[in-house]
């Protein structure tokens, strides 16, 4: 434990939050700066919450010299593929601009780690399905990009100061907390195993598979899906390894292998104990047909294990999580 305190922006939000959580129970000091535009104030189990905006450099400033900040885990982001691509300015502002003036204000004020949430979509289309940390970055949307670019400023910030940083591509994140107090909130949802839950409550009439004409085992899409206990648990192992004095690296955060939408469907189903009303429809645009990391090298040089990789056990806390949600909006 260290007396000094970890800044956590976007801490209200979905994988903010567990990380929160993760790091309160460790007996970390944590700020969390949120804006809740996506965040919620009840997420935030541990720390102090300040709400406003990444992008205020006097803000930032002053919460990095009152509490004695020295690491910033940056969550705040957002992250709705399809509006990147309506609106790509909103994604450059907020993902991009908003993240050099948090750098800017780290340099200022000699912040020594960074944990930074990136994403598989700096990938793109793969052509062989499995991403190692090398395969070649070509984002195919507005999101993805203006996550690589902070992955690029990070980069140069790590080379040209004593600032060091570990940048985590997240791959298909799902779940809750064990006790069901923290989990997926997003309205509108557009992500399989959430989609495919509220469908299972009757939140939604019916769901759809995108592409049943994939050259995959049954003609779905397949994906890499990740408890979030574990996500979260790979920020805590990557602050380790920084504070242990490990130099800048960027690592995939996912399980090494892979789902198709039928097989996520059929164990909602199992799960759930019901029949879900599915639709086949045309394939979505921009969705390669398999996206799967190659996570041997967070294993091997962090030493981090996971310890929920059971598809069972990632939709039965998803199904929990959408109990809570129906239960507190009847
Ligand atoms: N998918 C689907 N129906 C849905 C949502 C997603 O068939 O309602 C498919 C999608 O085409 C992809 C996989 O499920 O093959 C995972 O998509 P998701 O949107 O959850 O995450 P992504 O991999 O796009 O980030």
């Amino acid at each position: 434990m260290s007396s000094k305190s970890i800044l956590v922006t976007g801490g209200a939000g979905y994988i903010g939050s567990h990380v929160v959580r993760q790091l309160g129970e460790q007996g970390e000091n944590v700020v969390v700066l949120d804006n809740l535009y996506s965040g919620q104030k009840e997420a935030v189990l541990y720390g102090k919450l300040i709400i406003g905006d990444t992008s205020d450099k006097e803000l930032v400033d002053q919460i990095i010299k009152q509490y004695n900040i020295d690491t910033v885990m940056h969550f705040a982001a957002h992250t709705v593929v399809p509006e990147s691509v309506e609106n790509p300015l909103k994604y450059y502002a907020n993902n991009t601009s908003a993240t050099r003036n948090l750098l800017e204000c780290c340099q200022n004020n000699g912040i020594k780690h960074f944990i930074f949430s990136s994403t598989a979509a700096v990938y793109g289309m793969l052509e062989e399905g499995v991403a190692t940390e090398d395969t070649p970055t070509r984002p195919i949307n507005p999101y993805g990009t203006s996550k690589l670019m902070t992955e690029w400023m990070l980069k140069d910030l790590s080379l040209a100061t004593d600032l060091t940083h570990i940048t985590l591509r997240y791959f298909n994140v799902s779940g809750c907390d064990p006790q069901t107090r923290i989990g997926q909130n997003t309205p509108n949802a557009t992500l399989l195993i959430k989609v495919a839950c509220e469908a299972a409550l009757g939140k939604r009439d019916s769901l759809s598979i995108f592409g049943t004409d994939y050259d995959t085992p049954d003609g779905t899409g397949v994906r890499d899906y990740i408890h979030v206990e574990d996500l979260a648990d790979a920020h805590i192992t990557a602050l380790k390894y920084l504070r242990n004095g490990g130099e800048s690296k960027t690592f995939n955060c996912g399980y090494g292998h892979g789902y198709s939408v039928k097989e996520v469907l059929d164990t909602v189903q199992k799960v759930h104990g019901a029949p879900l009303n599915i639709e086949e429809k045309p394939r979505r645009a921009g969705d390669p047909p398999i996206l799967i990391a190659d996570c041997s090298a967070i294993q091997k040089e962090l030493g981090w294990k996971p310890k929920l990789d059971d598809l069972e056990k990632i939709v039965e806390s998803s199904l929990k999580w959408e109990h809570k949600l129906a239960n507190k909006n009847q």
